[in-house]
């Protein structure tokens, strides 16, 4: 790479954002950090990523859920560094609960990062992509961008707007440059998703261990967790030149959780 390429990953100070962001930042590009933080622990995460790959790095601790957060944060980049040539729209909240009981500032909050989030840095990041004719759009959906699962109405709704909202956009960036792809995890053990081991473990009355097991197997064929570093890998090809063609996709990393 002649020039560092500058990648903006939402929600990277923890799980599968944080591998997103590494694995980027070990293929060479420059790192805009984005979560809920506290000022001391992004310093020092921005300064062991700068140490161990030898690039540079900002953070934003802008709250996304909101359209002026969104703003912030991509303004930051765009001072920081004076171009975003990756966007990786990866933040994202979980809530559980069957949807007649869902509680509507739990739907709102979980539609306005899930998916509108993405929709406004897209907005604003786009702009300059397309006049430099280069950059790369990857949204983390899930699993539960393809298929439903019940006491998700919130984050099924939402992730499937993701998958269509990266259509549009390579539709429309199509022949520019951009590319725009849509990836669909299963299963990963991040804090997200040990809350909802904890939770079934608690109400069958089973050991953590045992519910994280039955969790795989109920929907993940290969019982296995996907890893932040393989999406971190995954997203790291969507970025580089031999992805150029590759837009408009939903990527399923599922362990064939999809494929039944
Ligand atoms: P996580 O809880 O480990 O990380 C979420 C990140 O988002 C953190 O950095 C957090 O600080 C940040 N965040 C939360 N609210 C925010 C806000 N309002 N503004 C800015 N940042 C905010 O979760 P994860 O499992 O790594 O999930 C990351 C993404 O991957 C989510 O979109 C999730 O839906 C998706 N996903 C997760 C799994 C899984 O099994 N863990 C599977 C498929 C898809």
């Amino acid at each position: 790479m002649q020039q560092h390429s500058v990648a903006v990953v939402t929600g990277s100070t923890s799980g599968i954002g944080l591998g997103i962001a590494r694995s980027l930042a070990a293929h060479g590009h420059h790192l805009v950090l984005n979560g809920l933080s506290t000022p001391l622990e992004a310093d020092a995460l921005c300064a062991a990523l700068a140490q161990e790959f030898g690039i540079e790095t900002a953070y934003s601790g802008a709250d996304l859920s909101h359209a002026d957060g969104v703003a912030g944060l991509i303004d930051t980049a765009q001072a920081r560094f004076g171009r975003i040539d990756v966007l990786v729209n990866n933040a994202g909240i979980q809530f559980t609960a069957p949807v007649h009981e869902f509680p509507v500032e739990r739907w709102d909050a979980i539609l306005a990062l899930n998916l509108s989030a993405a929709f406004h840095a897209i907005r604003r990041a786009l702009p300059g992509m397309l006049e430099r004719g280069h950059g790369r759009i990857v949204n983390i959906a899930s699993v539960h961008g393809l298929v439903g699962s019940v006491h998700k109405a919130a984050y099924v709704a939402a992730k499937h707007g993701l998958v269509g909202l990266g259509k549009v956009v390579a539709l429309e960036t199509a022949g520019s440059g951009v590319t725009c792809n849509t990836v669909c995890p299963g299963w990963v053990l991040t804090p997200l998703v040990e809350k909802q081991i904890a939770e079934r473990a608690a109400m069958e009355g089973i050991p953590y261990a045992q519910a994280s097991g039955e969790l795989l197997e109920e929907k993940q064929p290969s019982k296995q967790f996907v890893t932040p570093e393989q999406l971190g890998e995954l997203v790291a090809f969507l970025a580089s030149p031999a992805a150029a063609q590759l837009t408009g996709q939903a990527i399923a990393v599922d362990g064939a959780w999809t494929a039944r």
